[in-house]
């Protein structure tokens, strides 16, 4: 059941883009580590999505990702890693058995011979294990840099900051960077924020862009960061519009948080599926 409604101060008014025009570098530093304290603040249940017991799952689930989602993933994932529980399980893999389970994530074929491929580097290189450093997962088949830095946050613990498609476009957004380029961006995020913070960012960030900043239409007039934001007005600003835009399962919380009324959110919002 929902809370009683805490809600009680409009949006905070828009700030404009021309307003960051200026900014130090200083400035934007301040600005990103006070816009990430409240995106902790906005989406506390922030976590990577992929299920995972041990870093080889996570490797593989993260693998099976690319082109797909977290939940199409984690509904194969259970049955692959029952039946190949180590590198070495990988590298003997029967390929048409492993492309019937790995089907319904699409690019069954590609991502078959990235895993098989995985087990043996694994098995040549590393004992079977996986490796604790950027440089040595990224050399692995199948693992690129945003892969590895996945790995390195939630299975080592070791700080990554994880640059996909939302972490481009809200970075963006949010003035923090002006670049497509996903490597500069890791690097240049890496300077604004603190680097304990990175693994969590990333969570914060990828679930702000999956129900709140949306790619087309971002519910601005329902956003906890309008008022440090230079791309407020974006999308929507008028409270009931944005409101509905807002998706998930926390779609009202996340009306609070910005200090709209959550009866504004139509169940519709709730239920709605996040962007991928
Ligand atoms: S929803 Fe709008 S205000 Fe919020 S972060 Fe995205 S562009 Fe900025």
């Amino acid at each position: 059941m929902f809370a009683a409604p805490t809600y009680s101060l409009p949006v905070t008014p828009p700030a404009s883009a021309s307003r960051y025009a200026g900014e130090t570098l200083l400035g934007r530093k301040r600005r990103a580590r006070k816009m990430a304290r409240v995106l902790a603040e906005t989406h506390p249940d922030a976590h990577c999505e992929l299920d995972f017991t041990n870093p080889l799952e996570l490797a593989v689930a993260t693998v099976l990702s690319a082109q797909t989602t977290d939940v199409r993933v984690n509904q194969v994932t259970p049955e692959l890693f029952a039946k190949y529980r180590s590198a070495a399980a990988y590298a003997a893999a029967d390929r048409a058995e492993m492309e019937t389970l790995l089907r319904p994530t699409g690019f069954f074929r590609a991502k078959t011979d990235s895993l098989i491929k995985l087990g043996q580097a694994l098995l040549d290189r590393h004992d079977g294990q996986l490796p604790r450093k950027l440089d040595e997962l990224v050399k692995l088949p199948g693992i690129g840099r945003k892969t590895a830095n996945v790995i390195l946050g939630n299975a080592f613990g070791v700080p990554g900051i994880t640059v996909d498609t939302h972490f481009r476009r809200l970075t963006n957004r949010f003035g923090w960077v002006d670049e497509e380029d996903p490597v500069k961006i890791e690097f240049l995020v890496a300077e604004l924020i603190e680097k304990r913070d990175w693994t969590m960012l990333s969570h914060r960030v990828i679930f702000h862009g999956r129900r709140v900043c949306h790619a087309r239409k971002p519910a601005c007039g329902a956003c906890t960061l309008a008022s440090m934001c230079p791309a407020y007005g974006t999308g929507p600003t008028e409270a009931a519009a944005a409101a509905k835009l807002l998706k998930g399962p926390r779609a009202r919380e996340l009306a609070v948080a910005a200090g709209v009324d959550p009866d504004l959110v139509p169940v519709a919002a709730v239920l709605a599926p996040e962007e991928p």
